[in-house]
């Protein structure tokens, strides 16, 4: 066996599903915690698996018993109960890592403390609606809400356009600890999937993020009309970010870059990442790949992270009737070299990540040939 260590992970969603997909490849064992018949457990058969939520302390506990390397596919877990399972066991990253990231504003200060730009934030807990119009009277409009903690897929965030937004801002996410940021009027925006391991910092390749409604909806790798000198300085500026960090395994940076071609760091995530889903069919070793042999100080080839042939990422989101996802993936199959990947999940909800599907051409421009029709469908369902 390559390694008969197991790993735990908290969350069974897709990610988790992915990962296993990375690990069964070596027979390793994977034991997630999460609700049974979960994306992950459907492709996992054996009973390691521990049935529950990755926020209830005393399932994190059993899963640390039964597991020899903890991680997570989500931050919003019980931290606490990972900081003390982990005189017993190994967590990566640390739980003092997912305790920075999951709240979001802590996140921007920790980063800021470290020499890394981020976009500017204003702390808006318990300041209510003057607090808003505060934030207005500095930042200018449009500004961005967000919440500190529990946000994904834009659930969190709330554009401010005019002091006319406010009332429905606080309407929406009044109840949470909330943050705002400054606007970022920016170019285009850029991600790099970044591998820590026992020995350093590797990047994979920068690539170019576009989000509709707060949520990712296409990758393309390399970035569309963007310097080798940006790619570069954006693999620099990850590098950077997550060498701020403590632990091992793969993290997401998503970045902003402005229109004079500085960077920000938008937000960083402890884990496999959406952006980093191309991965899987464009580069020798996937985040997948990487995340688990980081975590399990498996050998990780610095070339095995570059890309091996262009590739666009289309997540395929939930649209109006149960099973939108599955009229793209039909129309996806026509495709000679879309590869797809649907999660599990049964009928799909608005907006929720349902799949996604990679295309990979020997030029960005044949992908982007390829891909469009099937863009064109999720545009459709978009209505
Ligand atoms: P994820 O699913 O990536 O975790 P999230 O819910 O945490 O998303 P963010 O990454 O904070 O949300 O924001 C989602 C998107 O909203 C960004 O990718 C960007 O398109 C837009 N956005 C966020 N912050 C700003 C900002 N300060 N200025 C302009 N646009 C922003
Ligand atoms: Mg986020
Ligand atoms: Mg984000």
């Amino acid at each position: 066996m390559v390694d008969t260590r197991k790993v735990g992970v908290l969350g069974g969603g897709q990610l988790g599903r992915m990962l296993i997909e990375a690990a069964n490849r070596l027979n390793i064992q994977v034991n997630v915690l999460d609700v049974d018949k979960s994306p992950a457990k459907q492709i996992s058969s054996h009973d390691g698996h521990i049935s529950g939520s990755f926020k209830d302390a005393a399932a994190v506990k059993k899963l640390a018993e039964s597991s020899d390397v903890v991680t997570v596919e989500i931050e919003h877990v019980d931290v606490g109960m990972l900081e003390e399972v982990s005189s017993q066991v190994a967590v990566e990253p640390s739980w003092k890592t997912l305790k920075i990231i999951k709240d979001k504003y802590a996140q921007k200060g920790y980063l800021e403390s470290h020499g890394v730009q981020v976009a500017e934030s204003i702390d808006l807990e318990g300041k209510g609606v003057e607090g808003l119009k505060e934030v207005g009277s500095k930042f200018g409009y449009p500004y961005m809400l967000k919440s500190k903690t529990e946000a994904y897929d834009g659930r969190g965030n709330f554009v401010v356009k005019s002091e006319g937004d406010i009332e429905a801002a606080q309407k929406a996410l009044g109840d949470r600890p909330l943050y705002a940021e400054r606007w970022a009027d920016f170019r285009m925006e850029l991600a790099v999937m970044v591998v820590k391991t026992k020995d350093g910092v590797l990047t994979f390749p920068t690539v170019e993020t576009i989000h509709e409604d707060s949520i990712c909806k296409l990758t393309y790798a390399p970035p569309r009309n963007v310097s080798p000198e940006i790619t570069a300085r954006a693999q620099e500026l990850a590098k950077k970010a997550i060498g701020a960090f403590e632990g091992k395994g793969v993290f997401g940076v998503e970045m902003f870059l402005l229109k004079d071609d500085t960077l920000l760091i938008n937000e960083i995530a402890p884990r496999p990442h959406n952006s980093g889903h191309y991965t899987i069919e464009a580069c020798p070793l996937s985040q997948y790949d990487a995340h688990l042999r980081a975590i399990l100080d498996l050998p990780i080839p610095e070339s095995g992270l570059r890309l091996r042939e262009p590739a666009i990422m289309l997540n395929i989101l939930g649209g109006q009737t149960t099973d939108s996802h599955v009229q793209i993936a039909k129309k996806a199959l026509e495709s000679p070299n879309a590869s797809i990947h649907l999660y599990g999940k049964g009928d799909a909800r608005p907006g929720r990540k349902m799949g996604h599907l990679t295309v990979t051409a020997p030029t960005l421009a044949a992908a982007e040939k390829e891909i469009q029709p099937l863009i064109d469908v999720v545009d459709q369902q978009k209505g």
